[in-house]
């Protein structure tokens, strides 16, 4: 009698949407030469939340930038979506950047002359989409955020609170497949930022987009799936 035919396994197949290669940057000439990333390797998967924890002058705003193709590294290479960015030219770049990666700042950047959703509707625009689309989208992810009543408002009528959830609404506009952000509730009051967070964190496991997250706050470190921190150039997992 025969054996039954094995089943196939099945391969991990995720591939990561960010990944650093032995990525280097220095700064400084050759008599004080100041190593920030040294060889650093890193992988974050679709729906992932990873947090950068690090003492200030560690190198999170450096890692951030090469990631986001803001800054080329002096060495190795970073890949979006599987495609390595290195040999990109600086249009290619900056396409990959629109379209794939949203940014979250400390601060919302806001356009301060501009309705809420006017400034989650203009990144939409300038893509192509049309106005009707875009106030859609632009209107279902204030909801998302719980802010959909502020949505008329100008960012200054908005709360710290608000004006975070506007902004992560409007890094996610163009439905990016990475998002970076730098201290993204550093500048509210720990209830605030933990309702902010819960949000954000919702979003990503939702859209599936990829998260690294900087921030101090270690209880929202603890809330994301992996804490990784840089020391002496070297990201390590915590
Ligand atoms: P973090 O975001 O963790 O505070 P940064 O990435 O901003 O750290 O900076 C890491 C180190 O690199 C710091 O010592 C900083 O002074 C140095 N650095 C950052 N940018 C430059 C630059 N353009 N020229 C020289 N040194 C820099």
């Amino acid at each position: 009698m025969n054996a039954e035919p094995q089943v196939p396994r099945v391969q991990a197949t995720a591939v990561p949407i960010l990944k650093l290669a032995g990525v280097e940057r220095h700064y400084g000439d050759a008599a004080g030469r100041l190593t920030v990333l040294d060889a650093v390797d890193l992988e974050v998967f679709p729906g992932e939340l990873v947090a950068l924890a690090a003492p200030s002058g560690a190198g999170k705003s450096t890692l951030l930038h090469i990631a986001g193709l803001l800054e080329r590294p002096d060495a190795g290479d970073v890949m979006i979506g599987g495609r390595a960015a290195g040999k990109l030219s600086d249009a290619e770049r900056t396409t990959i950047r629109r379209v794939q990666i949203g940014f979250v700042y400390q601060f919302h950047h806001l356009l301060g002359e501009f309705s809420a959703l006017e400034n989650v509707v203009i990144p939409q625009l300038v893509r192509g989409l049309s106005r009707k689309l875009a106030e859609q989208r632009a209107m279902q992810l204030l909801s998302y955020m719980r802010v959909k009543q502020r949505a008329s408002h100008r960012p200054s009528e908005l709360s710290g609170g608000e004006q975070q959830r506007v902004a992560i609404a409007r890094a996610v506009a163009n439905a990016p497949r990475l998002l970076l952000a730098d201290e993204p509730t550093g500048n509210l009051d720990p209830v605030t930022a933990g309702y902010v967070f819960e949000a954000l964190a919702k979003l990503v496991r939702a859209s599936r987009v990829a998260a690294l997250i900087a921030t101090h706050n270690h209880e929202l470190a603890e809330r994301m799936d992996r804490r990784i921190t840089i020391r002496q150039g070297k990201v390590v997992e915590l």
